[in-house]
């Protein structure tokens, strides 16, 4: 099996009013977890990593180790450079053998964005890589940018950057945000601009970054065992359900994986003290990562038989 793109992936998912998973690894245990879920539920898949991820774990490192365990789990599944910072970076992964990139030029003024994917785009085509880009700021801290306030995408301006970069699919900002603590009051997401982009570019992938659920349950449980994890809130189940059924095709997921592992890892050393085989503590974080990626599928994203 080999990596596969995102375009019949989020051709079915447009088609079928769903969403796929996005989901950030830097480990085996992670993408084991993800992989298995996937498998279980006979869904697409989008294993993901950011810049820092890479710098952790190696970019060929990653690329053998996704190919092999969606080989030997039997799930194809697209590898996707998650908020690619510059055109370096993307054709270093692109030339690695990653299947999709991000080029994140949002924080650029917008003429800078639209140059800067479509080098991109330009690049990645010829090696058959699709190429999600991002319009409009989300709140939030994702890896070096952090930004106090949602700059809203305007419906206009997506059209005119869709047309004149070639994007593949494009994020958007209609109010969610990246971390653990995405509102301080109620959460709201902007349907309206959703729908208005919808309108406008018919049968177009939208992305959404930012948009963990925050499980109270896995915060619960982490500051049970000796963490301090305090007043985080995601997005409501519902919304995003609601957004998938629209022209959303991905939604990228961290916060909630990363919550579910940390959680069981916390407690497993506080049930058992004796224990130092790094396969039982992260086989618990693998165990819960699987079980989360699971309850995204049948919930939020329901992406079940799409592979
Ligand atoms: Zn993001």
């Amino acid at each position: 099996m080999a990596l596969i793109n995102t375009k019949e992936m989020f051709r079915k998912a447009y088609e079928g009013g769903y969403s796929i998973g996005a989901f950030n690894i830097s480990n085996l245990e992670q993408l084991q977890g993800v992989l298995e879920a996937c498998k279980e539920r006979n869904s697409a898949v989008i294993i993901q990593a950011s810049k820092s991820a890479i710098n952790y774990a190696g970019v060929d490192t990653l690329v053998s180790l996704v190919k092999t365990a969606s080989d030997e789990i039997g799930v194809d599944c697209a590898l996707h450079l998650d908020h690619g910072p510059d055109f370096e970076m993307a054709k270093r992964v692109i030339d690695a053998g990653f299947s999709s990139v991000m080029i994140d030029g949002s924080h650029f003024d917008y003429e800078e964005n639209v140059a800067i994917t479509k080098k991109v785009v330009e690049y990645a085509h010829k090696f058959d890589v699709t190429v999600e880009a991002e319009l409009g700021v989300l709140a939030g801290t994702e890896d070096d940018v952090t930004s106090d306030v949602h700059q809203y995408t305007d419906p206009d301006q997506a059209v005119d950057f869709v047309n004149r970069t070639g994007v593949d699919s494009l994020a958007i900002a209609i109010g969610t945000s990246h971390g653990a603590f995405k509102f301080k009051g109620e959460a709201k997401l902007r349907f309206d601009i959703l729908e208005d982009i919808q309108n406008k570019l018919p049968n177009f992938p939208i992305v959404l970054h930012g948009a963990s659920a925050v499980d109270q349950e896995a915060v619960a449980t982490c500051n049970q065992f000796g963490g301090d994890i305090a007043g985080a809130k995601g997005i409501p189940v519902e919304m995003l359900r609601k957004a998938s059924s629209m022209a959303v095709c991905k939604i990228n997921m961290d916060t909630d994986l990363r919550l579910a592992m940390t959680a069981a890892l916390r407690k497993f050393f506080a049930e058992n003290p004796k224990e130092f085989d790094p396969r039982k503590y992260l086989g618990a974080g693998r165990a819960a990562i699987k079980n989360v990626v699971l309850g995204k599928i049948d919930n939020v994203l329901g992406s079940k038989n799409s592979l």
